[in-house]
């Protein structure tokens, strides 16, 4: 459940009325088109890319888990299983034997698979598999980056079911520990000795044991720590050509010990030179991966005057921001992965002004008891929305166990600077009250 304040007052769901009675037709005055999302069952992305189709006039048909479809009135739905990869593929092609679908995009990383078995089922464009699961392992993203002579930490795997003295002797520190393939800086952390490695593969051992896919659960990859500034780059590929929608600058320093993300500003403030250095650095992962259709979402430190790249996932940025991408790229990002993928112009429209987030730092450890100077803060200048994803009473879970947002915070204004000094007044004006969170003792039988 997510609780909404908007500075102008509206409501969330007047936007999307108003939204789906803007539907544009397709071009050329065609038939509208049918569109695949596959998607996990209640995820947070649907309801946007529901708005991206109405607006563009097509037609959604969600593939998921979930037996009834989300919102009837606006979405088919196609049941499948995750986990039974060829019975989806083969579902989602009968279903396109009755009526064809013009574009399949996938919601997350988890849905990507089947997503691209099914484009590639049916000749439509797709990336390959091995891309698509480079761009979710870690290990083997290092491994082809690595191939294709780009910059890479020094990196290895450490099966966490062996003999770890073997496996760890020789490292260098400070280094990073982090699971194969999880999201958010979720087990992620720095650290600056053996001694503290081994402390901490524990931690790391009890959160990737959580991990979704079997052989994620007993393997972890350490990186030397890059010290630098830190971007992310979100992008569209067509035919392995990078369309470039926003280069956020994230100006909180990432040292760890846990990387908890919390500003995300665009456009950049780095020199053009950084930026086209960095940009391309990007276009050479994707290429390495062998990623050539549909959203990027890339994250590098600027090092010794180099672009490393920390990842590339094949899917949009993360938790709501992608909001902020309708001032970078005048259209939201769900619509411009819609129009990717059914073959449209992207028809970018940049607004000029500069946008920015907050990922609300989770304080600590508790339950959450409540969120003091919300209307303080959405009535400054520049703020936009405020948005708590977490209810009052909810448990919050700090990094590295932790993995969700408290809440997000969006501004925009004229310049960078000034949307970074709006969501910083508006973080202090916040008092993130939490409570112990107390061990129950049940009564003896
Ligand atoms: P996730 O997929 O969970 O987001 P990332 O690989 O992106 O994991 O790492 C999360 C954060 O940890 C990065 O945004 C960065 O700040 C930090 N980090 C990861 N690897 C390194 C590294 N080798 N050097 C410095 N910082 C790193
Ligand atoms: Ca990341």
């Amino acid at each position: 459940m997510w609780c909404l304040w908007r500075r102008d007052g509206r409501r969330r769901g007047l936007r999307l009325n108003l939204k789906l009675g803007l539907s544009s037709a397709p071009p050329g005055g065609k038939k509208s088109p049918r569109v695949l999302l596959v998607a996990l069952h209640q995820s947070y992305r649907v309801p946007a890319y529901q708005m991206a189709a109405a607006a563009l006039g097509a037609r959604l048909v969600i593939a998921s888990q979930g037996h009834h479809s989300v919102i009837p009135a606006i979405a088919d739905g196609l049941h499948i299983e995750f986990d039974k990869v060829p019975e989806a593929v083969e579902r989602i092609v009968a279903s396109a034997a009755r009526e064809p679908f013009d574009a399949i995009v996938a919601s997350d990383d988890l849905t990507l698979e089947v997503a691209t078995r099914a484009a590639a089922a049916l000749g439509m464009p797709h990336n390959p598999l091995s891309a698509v699961c480079a761009a979710r392992r870690k290990d083997l993203a290092r491994d082809a980056l690595r191939a294709a002579g780009l910059p890479v930490p020094r990196f290895r795997c450490l099966n966490l079911t062996q003999d770890l003295t073997p496996q760890i002797s020789g490292l260098d520190y400070p280094c990073v520990i982090k699971p194969l393939a999880m999201a958010a800086s979720r087990g992620v952390i720095r650290v600056d000795s053996s001694d503290e490695l081994r402390r901490m593969l524990p931690r790391v051992a009890a959160i990737v044991a959580e991990a979704v896919v079997s052989d994620e659960r007993d393997r972890v990859l350490v990186e030397s720590f890059l010290p630098g500034a830190e971007i992310a780059i979100e992008g569209l590929l067509r035919g392995g050509r990078l369309h470039v929608l926003a280069v956020f600058d994230k100006p909180e320093p990432l040292d760890g010990p846990f990387f908890e993300e919390s500003y995300y500003i665009t456009p950049s403030r780095l020199p053009p030179a950084i930026l086209d250095g960095a940009i391309e650095r990007l276009t050479q992962a994707c290429a390495a991966y062998g990623l050539r259709e549909g959203p990027v979402h890339g994250e590098m430190r600027l090092h010794e005057g180099e672009a490393w790249i920390l990842e590339v996932a094949a899917r949009t940025i993360g938790g709501d921001c992608a909001r902020l991408l309708s001032f970078g790229a005048g259209r939201s990002l769900e619509e411009l992965v819609l129009r990717q993928a059914l073959g449209w112009p992207l028809d970018l429209d940049p607004s000029g002004g500069a946008a920015g987030v907050l990922m609300i730092p989770t304080p600590g450890a508790g339950t959450l008891r409540r969120v003091e100077g919300v209307l303080a803060a959405q009535q400054l200048p520049g703020i936009d929305e405020l948005l708590i994803s977490v209810r009052e009473g909810y448990e919050l879970v700090p990094l590295p166990e932790g993995g969700s947002y408290l809440g997000f915070v969006f501004a925009h204004a004229d310049t960078p600077a000034e949307v970074e000094s709006a969501l910083r007044d508006a973080h202090d004006c916040l008092n993130i009250v939490i409570a112990p969170s107390l061990p129950v003792a049940m009564p003896a039988a």
